[in-house]
């Protein structure tokens, strides 16, 4: 009912919404359009449908309400049409008699994309006005933005209002879904999430909220010294946010009042400053000396934390263990997600989320050996920490 899969949209008017915000270079270039390519089979399907498709997307963060030159979606409409093999019908002009017209004219098989739906200063502020007017271009919604789920925005959410019985989830919002839900709700038992990152503080709501599901608790990354430090271990200059030590405590508390075994690395790679170049050695990781900061976790970490991973069904991931983007220092997470990898062979479901962690995942050439890699950054870690996701909620309602 959700899905698109079971309908035919011949003939139909879509409005698809995407997340087609893609990074480019200096001079306006595109330098990465995975973002574009993940939505081709939503769009793709529904122009073999028959269907004729109007697209929205944002692109960066307008600020002045109304057309800006450097954020025109006109360079992303010509990559579109490269990608599909057809042309995409494209105006600079905002919402009026023009764009009307032309997807009034919109053809079955044609597709046109609006100009950056963030240029309405209504978008970010889920204005119904603007909802109500970008409905009338079509007679159905699709959402297959995932990125932008986290947001309730004209586009995202509210315009869902206008189709009660006609919204529905592309291809690449269904995958994120049934694979969240499935995580948060149906795993596989054991279950063992791998939270690091550098703060504490960013991954407070997503440790709260796994508590009650997991089975196993790795904690990894710059955060875990806030917890090292705060059962009185020695840290060094590791990074550290000394006002969350107390939530610290309570978190572990916590976790073994609900049987949650939870794991910190017992061993560190340290360095005498945060470079690459920079002398390093192995300590244990509550002995780091005065001067030294850790930058990743040693070898007898990553062999405890991949012999977890190695029993584990059901695994979730994210936040690095170490500074990856520091060749010296990529050496953890890359023993970690190569353990995931192993255990995605041997049958576990397991997920990574976060924009660093995915990088990391691509930038070993591992993404496509995990059971399910989330292309929303945002969107997922709102998600992991319980909170309902405006976009989702709207074609569910
Ligand atoms: P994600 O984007 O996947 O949610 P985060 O943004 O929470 O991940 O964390 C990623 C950052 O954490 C990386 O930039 C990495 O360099 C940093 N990091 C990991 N381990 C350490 C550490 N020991 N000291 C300082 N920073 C670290
Ligand atoms: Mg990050």
């Amino acid at each position: 009912m959700y899905s698109i899969k079971d309908t035919n949209f011949a003939g139909r008017k879509v409005l698809l919404r995407v997340d087609f915000n893609v990074p480019t270079d200096d001079q306006g270039r595109i330098t990465d359009d995975t973002r574009m390519r993940e939505s081709l089979p939503t769009l793709q399907k529904l122009l073999a449908d028959g269907a004729a498709v109007i697209i929205m997307a944002h692109f960066g963060r307008p600020k002045k309400g109304g057309f800006e030159p450097e954020l025109t979606l006109a360079p992303v409409a010509k990559h579109l049409e490269r990608l599909i093999g057809r042309p995409v019908a494209f105006t600079q002009e905002l919402l009026g008699d023009k764009v009307r017209q032309m997807a009034a004219g919109l053809k079955g098989g044609e597709a046109m994309l609006l100009e950056n739906i963030r240029f309405y200063p209504g978008e970010t502020k889920g204005d119904v006005a603007l909802a109500e007017q970008l409905s009338k271009l079509g007679d159905c919604y699709v959402n297959d933005a995932f990125g932008a789920a986290h947001r309730e925005h004209s586009s995202t959410a509210v315009i869902a209002r206008f189709f009660p019985k006609d919204k529905y989830f592309g291809f690449l919002m269904e995958h994120e879904v049934k694979n969240l839900e499935r995580l948060m709700h149906d795993a596989p038992r054991p279950f063992t999430a791998i939270i690091g990152g550098s703060k504490v503080s960013s991954k407070i709501g997503i440790l709260e909220n796994l508590m009650d599901k997991v089975d196993n608790m790795i904690i990894i990354g710059g955060m875990r010294y806030t917890f090292t430090k705060a059962m009185g271990g020695h840290i060094g200059k590791s990074i550290c946010e000394d006002d969350k030590m107390p939530l610290a405590l309570d978190l572990m508390r916590r976790m073994e009042q609900k049987g949650v075994r939870y794991y910190l690395p017992t061993d560190s790679v340290v360095a005498d400053a945060f470079s690459n170049e920079a002398h390093t050695q192995v300590v244990p990781s509550d002995q780091v000396p005065d001067g030294w900061e850790s930058m990743d976790c040693g070898p007898d970490s990553v062999r405890a934390i991949s012999d977890i991973i190695r029993q584990s069904k059901a695994i979730l991931w994210n936040g690095p263990a170490g500074v990856f983007e520091m060749p010296a220092f990529a050496r953890g997470t890359h023993e970690i997600a190569k353990a995931v990898a192993e255990a995605c062979k041997d049958g576990a479901c397991a997920a990574v989320g976060g924009g660093d962690s995915v990088a990391a995942v691509k930038q070993m050439g591992l993404a496509d050996q995990m059971s399910y890699v989330s292309t929303g950054g945002g969107a997922m870690l709102e998600y992991l920490e319980g909170k309902t996701l405006p976009g989702i909620a709207a074609i569910k309602d």
